[in-house]
């Protein structure tokens, strides 16, 4: 996308080009290659990047990494996150992280495979929030939040697995699962 840069911050031309083509990106040891764009100054040959998408393509080259990695995309780890009816604050206490870690990550930033694990297994498994809500949380939820959030996932397991009789041994079997990994 253009933006209203029309003149070469090197040397003020306005004889500019904007150029698109594919741009090899680093991204922790990986190299993505991604569709890049960029103004080259016809002038003095000095290329630059739009300052309005200049993080674009970094954002572009993150996807395809996590896609490559098999991680979560940045809308996936909110839509997580909404499904259990949490705030980023709520969400980042009960995982035992910063505060900002996870505004962060759904704004964008590369999460860490170690929290990109724990986030999968949230998606994957309600019985994951109902172990960390077994802990210590209900101080940091409150006793009405820490509720409603439980029968939450409560819900979502008997659905899951389409039992409301013998939840107990679904719990338990699951317990064992969660701890293997
Ligand atoms: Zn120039």
């Amino acid at each position: 996308m253009k933006d209203k840069t029309e003149f070469c911050v090197e040397c003020g031309s306005y004889n500019i080009e904007y150029v698109t083509g594919p741009e090899v990106v680093k991204v922790r040891g990986d190299e993505i290659t991604v569709n890049a764009s960029y103004w080259v100054c016809k002038d003095c040959n000095v290329e630059f990047e739009n300052l309005c998408d200049g993080n674009d393509y970094l954002a572009e080259a993150y996807k395809i990494y996590r896609k490559k990695h098999n991680m979560l995309q940045p809308e996936e780890i909110k839509a997580l996150r909404l499904k259990y009816d949490l705030t980023q604050v709520e969400l980042a206490q009960i995982l035992g992280w910063g505060l900002a870690t996870l505004s962060r990550y759904e704004k964008g930033s590369l999460q860490d495979f170690a929290h990109d694990k724990i986030l999968k297994l949230l998606k994957k498994e309600p019985i994951t929030l109902l172990q960390l809500l077994s802990n210590d949380v209900p101080d940091i939820l409150g006793k009405t939040k820490y509720e409603k959030v439980k029968s939450l996932c409560e819900n979502m397991i008997r659905i899951k697995y389409k039992c409301n009789d013998c939840y107990q041994s679904i719990l338990d079997s699951i317990n064992s699962e969660v701890y293997a990994i």
